[in-house]
C-alpha cells in the first residue's frame, strides 16, 4: 500500500480523535467535493483510498450514497501554533492566515478560540476508524460520526475543530458557549463556514465545533485579511 508524502499523521500525542465528516456548505449549498475537487485525481491516490476503505469494510456505495467525492490533500501545508494539547498541527497557508485573524479578532471581544485539530491525513483517518472497529463498533455506526478515509474535510488542510475555555472539546454543548455565538456571527467574515449543521444532507452528526475555510467566501474575508494583525 503506497504512502504519499503528506499522508502521515501530525498527531503523535494524546488528545481527542473525533473526525468530522459532513460535506455540506450551508452558505453556498455546494458540497465539499464541489468546492475542493479542482485538480485531476491521481489514479494512485484513488487506489490508495479505495484500499483503505476496503480494508475497513466501508460499503462500496459509501461515497455515491452520500454524494461525496474525495477530499484531496494539498501539496503544501504550514505549521500552525500548537493545538490546545500542545500537539503540532498543520493547515494551508491561507487557512492558517484566516484562522489567526479570526482568533485575534475574537480575542478583542474577550472570546477565547483555540485549536483542537486541523489537518488529518487519510491514513490517520484509517487508523482512527480501525481502532473503533477493533473496539467493537460496526462500520455503519462509525460512519455516522466519522468520515471514511479520503472523505474528511480535514484532509484538505482547511478544516479546524475549535474549542474554548470552560467547555470540553468536541461536544455538542459547544453550541451554548459565547465562542460559538461569536463564530456563528463572525466566522463567515473570515471565510469559515459551519460544515455540519443539524440535519445536514449527509446524515452526519451535528458538529458545532467544526469549521472549514472556503476561499469562495471572498468578499468580507478578503477585507478582513487586508487588515494588519492587531495581536500576536
Ligand atoms: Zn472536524
Amino acid at each position: 500500500m503506497s504512502i504519499w508524502p503528506l499522508a502521515r499523521s501530525p498527531c503523535k500525542f494524546s488528545g481527542p480523535e473525533i473526525a468530522c465528516s459532513d460535506h455540506y456548505d450551508s452558505a453556498s449549498g455546494l458540497s465539499t467535493a464541489q468546492l475542493f475537487i479542482t485538480l485531476p485525481i491521481s489514479p494512485d491516490i484513488s487506489e490508495h483510498i479505495a484500499q483503505l476503505n476496503a480494508a475497513l469494510g466501508v460499503p462500496s456505495n459509501y461515497a455515491a450514497s452520500r454524494g461525496l467525492a474525495l477530499c484531496l490533500t494539498p501539496d503544501e501545508l504550514v505549521e500552525t501554533e500548537p493545538d490546545f494539547y500542545g500537539r503540532p498541527q498543520r493547515l494551508t497557508a491561507q487557512a492558517l492566515q484566516a484562522w489567526s485573524q479570526m482568533k485575534s479578532c475574537a480575542a478583542e471581544s474577550e472570546i477565547t478560540l483555540h485549536l483542537i485539530s486541523a489537518f488529518r491525513s487519510p491514513d490517520y483517518q484509517y487508523e482512527l476508524l480501525k481502532r473503533k472497529l477493533d473496539a467493537g463498533q460496526s462500520i455503519d455506526q462509525i460512519l455516522q460520526v466519522n468520515a471514511a478515509p479520503g472523505y474528511s474535510e480535514h484532509h484538505t488542510g482547511r478544516a479546524i475543530d475549535v474549542g474554548t475555555l470552560g467547555c470540553a472539546a468536541l461536544v455538542e454543548e459547544f453550541e451554548w458557549t459565547p465562542a460559538f455565538a461569536w463564530l456563528r456571527e463572525h466566522a463567515g467574515e473570515f471565510g469559515f463556514a459551519l460544515s455540519y449543521p443539524r440535519d445536514n444532507p449527509s446524515g452526519m452528526a451535528y458538529e458545532p465545533w467544526h469549521w472549514c475555510f472556503r476561499e469562495q467566501s471572498s468578499g468580507a474575508f478578503a477585507k478582513n485579511l487586508d487588515k494588519p494583525t492587531r495581536k500576536e
